[in-house]
């Protein structure tokens, strides 16, 4: 199964998306988690993408569509969750004709719905562990006072550097912009449906697999 986890910035997909893959051995295909990758490791692209990303712009079509050619062409999976992908419609038809020309289809889009005030607030108390991607939030799941993290006990954490009041002002205007009109595109080929994303991550991971097993 190949699914799109669709939503604003801190609608919780990266959330969904790690239990999804630890519950149902899916692969989850995060393209902030490539981008960011690329910037880490200093690759002529990641340094062309860093100021893009920092100010909360969209990355431009190919060079998204390009990573995920290359990690469909190379994984072998049973079931993709794209997680930030796609956020334009011509990504979109991009996937179709992707998964398409693998023999594959898409099967379902949940949109995980946060109003945007929740956003901000969430945004911008997250942090993540540094050695195992661990969220935390500085009031409803703060470090633990040893500051060891509870996943893997690293003791290094991070913030983004887009994780900012002003760059996420930005990325939610694209949001809204760019890519909520996937909503409508996915709506007429049957395949969105929407979940609140405000309350308990087992109730959200509950109302998810409701979604997908329908
Ligand atoms: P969030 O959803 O929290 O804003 P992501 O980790 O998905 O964050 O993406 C971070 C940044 O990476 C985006 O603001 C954008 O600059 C870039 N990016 C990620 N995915 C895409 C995409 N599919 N198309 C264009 N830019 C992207
Ligand atoms: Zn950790």
């Amino acid at each position: 199964m190949n699914i799109i986890l669709l939503g604003p910035p801190g609608a919780g997909k990266g959330t969904q998306a790690r239990i999804l893959v630890e519950e149902r051995g899916m692969v989850q295909l995060s393209t902030g988690d490539m981008l960011r990758d690329a910037k880490e490791s200093g690759t002529e692209m990641g340094k062309k993408v860093a100021d893009v990303m920092a100010k909360g712009q969209l990355v431009t079509d190919e060079i998204v569509i390009g990573l995920i050619r290359e990690k469909l062409q190379t994984t072998e999976a049973n079931g993709f969750i794209f997680d930030g992908f796609p956020r334009t419609l011509k990504q979109a038809d991009a996937l179709a004709e992707l998964l398409e020309e693998m023999g594959q289809k898409l099967d379902a889009v949940v949109e995980l719905r946060v109003q945007d005030e929740a956003l901000v607030k969430r945004i911008t108390a997250r942090s993540t562990c540094g050695s195992c991607g661990e969220v935390y939030n500085d009031i409803t799941k703060p470090i633990p006072a040893d500051g060891k993290c509870i996943n893997c006990g690293g003791s290094e954490f991070k913030r983004r550097a887009d994780d900012n009041a002003e760059s996420l002002r930005t990325r939610l205007m694209e949001y809204y912009k760019q890519t909520s009109p996937l909503i409508g595109y996915y709506y007429a080929l049957r395949m969105h449906s929407r979940v609140d994303g405000l309350g308990e991550i087992g109730d959200i991971k509950a109302a998810v697999a409701e979604k997908l097993d329908a």
